[in-house]
């Protein structure tokens, strides 16, 4: 059985949080002299001299909406880059505590797990990449408190099959963190929906891909209440700044935009895989559920070199374990890739 009092690190367990003017204070006052901010304003057309929400509860009420979970099941962070750094940081002692990577996949987890000095043990994908479930199954100790799963996943494009996600949330007493960056651009249904039944999911999301807001940083994660509390607890107190928060704002009534973008994409990437397969240079495209397809080639770097020299800049992922020859390509506008394939004419 999943507990979260068996996974939580005994200095977090016993965290007093950072306690801010906003937090001591919450109704409504004509005179704020309690958070030593310049009362006079904001040297620009708009003030930014107030401190902005630690809970950001606007933003996660529209999110609310739109996702169908309540607020209080929500977490924001700058970036979902933070939610990872935040789940180490919660429930990863280091030196003692591991977690359970399944590459080829996004390259923020070791990062993030190294930072915080947590050891990673490495369950390859297989040649389907999909996830190895005994593999999975024996690498986990008394010690794993995490295993990421990327779905659709990044670099390989394709989504994992969503039984096996099941089983291992359903075997797993650590949290099984389900990072759907790309989960806009996918057939697949989300596993926001799942939360009532595992205890121990993280669903992350962010605004960075389908959303067309990754400079402004605000990424996503969605698990049980007492989960969230927890990572409310740990992050930075303002950590997603009133400029993001704003924008953010009112980028969320603009889905019906956000909509036909991901529409225009997905025909886009069917017209690069059609167009691309013809290529001499092409061995394989692999079947994406994302905003980008990953290609093995004959010759990754010559290709990549090439079209660095035209001004075109593709990801060379030919040195991960199990994309050997591969490149990532990003979907881009109809003209982006049309001078993509026009400029790999020329190298036939
Ligand atoms: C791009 C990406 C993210 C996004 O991170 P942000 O910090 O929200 O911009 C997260 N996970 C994966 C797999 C990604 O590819």
């Amino acid at each position: 059985m999943f507990d979260i009092n068996n996974i939580l690190r005994e200095n977090i367990k016993n965290l007093k949080p950072y306690s801010s003017a906003r937090d001591e204070f919450q109704g409504e006052a004509s005179v704020y002299l309690d958070a030593n901010e310049n009362a006079f304003g904001s040297p620009l057309e708009q003030n930014y001299n107030r401190y902005p929400d630690p809970l950001q509860l606007q933003v996660k009420l529209r999110l609310s909406e739109i996702k169908g979970v309540p607020p209080r099941n929500i977490f924001l962070g700058n970036g979902s880059d933070e939610a990872i750094d935040i789940l180490f940081r919660s429930f990863c002692d280091p030196g003692v505590d591991n977690v359970i990577l399944v590459p080829p996949t996004y390259g923020m987890y070791e990062v993030s797990a190294n930072i915080n000095d947590i050891a990673i043990k490495h369950v390859p994908l297989t040649e389907e990449y999909q996830l190895n479930l005994e593999g999975i199954a024996e690498a986990i100790d008394e010690h794993t408190k995490l295993i990421f799963i990327c779905s659709p996943n990044n670099p390989t494009g394709n989504s994992m099959h969503r039984e096996d996600v099941e089983t291992v949330l359903a075997n797993f007493n650590g949290l099984v963190v389900i990072d759907e960056a790309y989960i806009n651009f996918s057939r697949q249904k989300t596993f926001i929906q799942e939360l009532t039944e595992y205890a121990n999911l993280v669903v992350l999301q962010t605004l960075s891909k389908a959303w067309g807001l990754a400079g402004l940083r605000v990424g996503m994660a969605f698990a049980s209440e007492e989960i969230i509390e927890v990572m409310n607890r740990v992050k930075p107190p303002y950590n997603v700044n009133e400029a993001s928060q704003q924008l953010a704002l009112k980028a969320l009534e603009n889905i019906d935009q956000v909509n036909n973008w991901i529409r225009e994409v997905l025909t886009q990437r069917d017209r690069l895989v059609l167009e691309l397969k013809d290529f001499e240079f092409v061995i394989d495209i692999y079947p994406s559920d994302a905003n980008f397809i990953l290609v093995k080639t004959t010759d990754p770097k010559g290709i990549y070199n090439f079209l660095v020299g035209k001004g075109i800049i593709v990801r060379d992922r030919s040195k991960v374990e199990l994309c050997e020859g591969c490149l990532r390509i990003t979907v881009g506008t109809p003209e982006e890739n049309t001078t993509l394939l026009q400029t790999l004419k020329d190298l036939q």
